[in-house]
């Protein structure tokens, strides 16, 4: 998921006609405080963290500020701060502006639905979660004609917007539409999205780009920085690789048996550290490519599961074997396998002579590799 920070989720609302508050991104409190003694953010002002959880207002990672010096403090204070996991290296300094209402406007994806669907509450300004269901409105979206004039009516009825300011939400809503289908997202929202006078000001942003359009938006490429080191290195590769926070490594093909091995796992008492998607290659080189990336993540124990189908299992046996041998004694780790399918046999064959344990059972090989990775820290 590309999700993109406050600010760079602004420079997409900007590029579509969302109205914002005036802003500057700083990385220090000498920018920072630079920024609005030169004037390009006028004073008072709101500083604010650029993580990517929410809850920042009521969290202290949104500040207010009257003076340089304030800035400087308030900077100081949420720079380096650890932020739900994240630590913070960017503010955002916005002007800070006399707000009435806050209002919550979203466009996101309905699976169930298979449509996009406008979401609108008038209890804005704080996570949407917390709103009781009846005072959330949503609105499925045809994408063909688009946002309709009868459903941006009813949303500007929803939050209670008349006259001047309703026409003025249309507007935002047309610009957020063209947003979410024209950056690919799978979710734009405003939250506040502020009554100022009779305007509408979009004060927070969050934007999701939909990974599967990632080819299509080059321009987020920069953005993906919530990827380990070796997840950055595996999206090079072409290796579907993801870490998680347990100790087992998990390599498997296709994404349904990845998941289902994993499930497996953590059913026996296991806690999944990695998992590798080999997807349908059996080529060894790639195997081997893979396994040793694997590797860089110190899984306690690795459990292979592969269903041979176009894959062949002695192919994938050999470049796992392969690999094996590049690894160094001390960086070891117990493997345990469960190879089905296309030349099965003859798979495991190769993975016992390497000594592999090489179950055909999905219980006890997944049994296996838990107590595998037990025995060990
Ligand atoms: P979040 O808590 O991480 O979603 O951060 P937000 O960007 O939504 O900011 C939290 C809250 O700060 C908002 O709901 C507003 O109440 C307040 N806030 C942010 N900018 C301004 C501003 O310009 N003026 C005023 N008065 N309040 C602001
Ligand atoms: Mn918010």
């Amino acid at each position: 998921m590309v999700k993109l920070a406050e600010w760079q989720g602004k420079v997409v609302f900007r590029k579509y006609g969302v109205p914002l508050p005036r802003g500057e991104v700083a990385r220090s409190p000498a920018e920072a405080e630079s920024l609005v003694r030169s004037g390009k953010v006028p004073l008072p002002c709101v500083v604010k963290a650029q993580v990517l959880a929410g809850g920042r207002g009521k969290g202290g990672a949104v500040r207010f500020a009257s003076s340089p010096e304030e800035v400087r403090e308030a900077a100081s204070a949420i720079l380096g701060l650890d932020f739900k996991g994240e630590k913070v290296r960017e503010l955002l300094l916005e002007e800070k502006l006399a707000i009435g209402r806050e209002l919550y406007v979203a466009m996101t994806l309905d699976r169930a639905q298979r449509l996009p669907i406008l979401i609108t509450s008038a209890q804005g300004g704080v996570e949407i979660e917390s709103v009781p269901d009846a005072e959330i409105d949503r609105q499925p979206v045809d994408p063909f004609p688009g946002l309709t004039g009868y459903e941006k009516r009813r949303a500007a009825k929803t939050l209670g917007l008349a006259g001047g300011p309703a026409r003025t939400l249309e507007k935002v809503l047309d610009s957020l539409w063209k947003a979410f289908q024209q950056e690919d997202a799978e979710l734009v929202e405003i939250n506040p999205l502020a009554v100022v006078g009779d305007g509408l000001v979009a004060l927070d942003s969050k934007v999701i780009i939909e990974d599967d359009a990632a080819f299509r938006h080059p321009e987020y490429a920069e953005v993906r920085d919530d990827r380990t080191e070796l997840e950055e290195i595996a999206r090079e590769k072409e290796i579907a690789f993801v870490q998680l926070d347990g100790n087992i490594g998990v390599i498997a093909n296709g994404a349904g048996l990845t998941m289902a091995t994993l499930d497996v796992l953590t059913e026996f008492g296991g806690r999944p550290g990695v998992f590798l998607d080999l997807g349908g290659t059996d080529d060894p080189k790639k195997v081997t490519e893979a396994f040793l990336l694997m590797c860089r993540a110190k899984p306690t124990a690795v459990f292979l599961n592969i269903f041979g189908g176009i894959t062949r299992c002695d192919t994938v046996a050999k470049g796992l074997v392969e690999a094996m041998h590049q690894v160094p004694p001390a960086e070891r780790f117990p493997l345990v396998a469960r190879i089905r399918g296309n030349n099965e046999a003859e798979g495991i064959e190769i993975l016992r002579a390497a000594g592999v344990t090489a179950v055909p059972d999905l219980k006890s090989s997944a049994q296996a590799a838990v107590e595998a990775a037990r025995g060990r820290p």
